[in-house]
């Protein structure tokens, strides 16, 4: 069975230390976005059920909860064995609850990242631990107990007391599952690219040393230990049983399939990957572009097969010269009026499938 990942690129803030393709946009992107995403969900040809869902993003928990339940209707494989919602504290509602819940919706990802009031407003999060505690406990009454709280370790500001703080406040929340991120400076975030200039914009002078970072990781981990919160992946503790059944297909190369925008997929041999930015897409998926995705996907998924895939004039018209160098290459052969990957071709398979990813 496989899992699917569905991406939500929009954001309330732009936190400062993120470097994901997501972040505050225009309404009007939002709604052509959603449309795309409609779009590419329903043309899917569902060849195994998935039995786990995943929305991710940016932020979509900010998706009113009517839109948010017709694009999970268009996932077949209800109810799934585990879906989950990533969370940005600070908005949430019995209500809300409520209509993930009958959506389909059983485990919440709440990114936390610290509960020290100091450290959230410097990456611009609004939250604080209050809310947190009270959003924990609205979670749970509404049904809702597989729980994951974020913390990010390399803050600025950050301190070994300061992390304790954030730490006992995990052990009062007792949430059943933890991931402890190491803050990464990349020039993909502000606050990473303001170290990497060398400003102080951000907190940038204030973000503790890797040294200091690996510590508090450790301390993390040791306490998460003692609470029963096991380690089972390098970011991500759990106590037994409740590790996340999504994100462990990644680990364990099972199968998903991503949409939205920056979302990738893998179908057990190949991977692929949608276009990053919200806006190229919403270009990707406009209908005039199906048949050729359409054409890719032929190619891609028939030449998988011993016999290979049938091509017709439109296809020579095309792909002709990509086609006519793989057989001088000796990568496909041809039989009839169809394709199929040679020996060698098998064993370069994903050149020959790339080239038509790209067409
Ligand atoms: S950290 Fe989360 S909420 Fe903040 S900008 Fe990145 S995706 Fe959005």
């Amino acid at each position: 069975m496989c899992g699917v990942y569905i991406s939500w690129p929009f954001c309330s803030q732009k936190c400062t230390f993120c470097n994901f393709a997501s972040g505050v946009r225009p309404a009007d992107l939002e709604a052509r976005y959603r449309t795309a995403l409609l779009a590419e969900l329903s043309r899917n040809e569902w060849h195994e059920l998935p039995d786990t869902l995943y929305l991710g993003g940016g932020t979509p928990s900010l998706m009113p909860p009517a839109e948010l339940a017709t694009l999970m209707a268009a996932v077949p494989g209800r109810p799934w064995r585990e879906a989950t919602i990533e969370c940005a504290p600070g908005g949430l509602t019995d209500a809300k609850v409520q209509a993930w819940r009958d959506a389909g919706i059983n485990r919440v990802s709440l990114g936390v990242q610290s509960f020290v009031d100091l450290e959230l407003r410097r990456t611009g999060r609004r939250h604080n631990a209050a809310m947190v505690e009270r959003e924990t406990q609205m979670l749970r009454r509404n049904g809702v107990d597989n729980i994951n709280v974020d913390l990010i370790a390399g803050l600025p500001g950050q301190t070994r007391e300061s992390w304790e703080q954030s730490l006992a406040w995990v052990e009062r929340l007792d949430p059943p599952h933890v991931s402890v991120y190491m803050f990464e400076v990349d020039a993909d975030s502000r606050l990473g690219n303001e170290i990497l200039l060398g400003g102080t914009r951000y907190g940038a002078g204030d973000v503790p040393s890797e040294e200091l970072t690996a510590e508090l990781y450790e301390r993390a981990s040791a306490k998460l230990e003692k609470l029963g919160i096991a380690r089972y992946e390098i970011s991500n503790f759990a106590k037994p049983g409740w590790e996340s059944a999504h994100n462990l297909k990644y680990w364990r190369r099972e199968p998903y399939l991503g949409f939205g925008a920056d979302a990738h997929s893998f179908d057990g041999a190949s991977r692929w990957q949608n276009a990053e930015d919200a806006a190229d897409y919403i270009e990707q998926q406009q209908p005039e572009k199906y048949p050729s995705r359409d054409t890719e996907e032929r190619f891609f998924l028939g030449l998988r097969l011993a016999d290979g895939v049938a091509v017709d004039t439109a296809d020579w018209q095309r792909k002709g010269d990509t086609f006519e160098r793989f057989l001088a290459d000796g990568l496909l052969q041809q039989s009839g009026d169809r394709l199929s990957l040679t020996p060698r071709g098998i064993l370069y398979s994903n050149e020959v499938f790339q080239e038509f990813l790209e067409s």
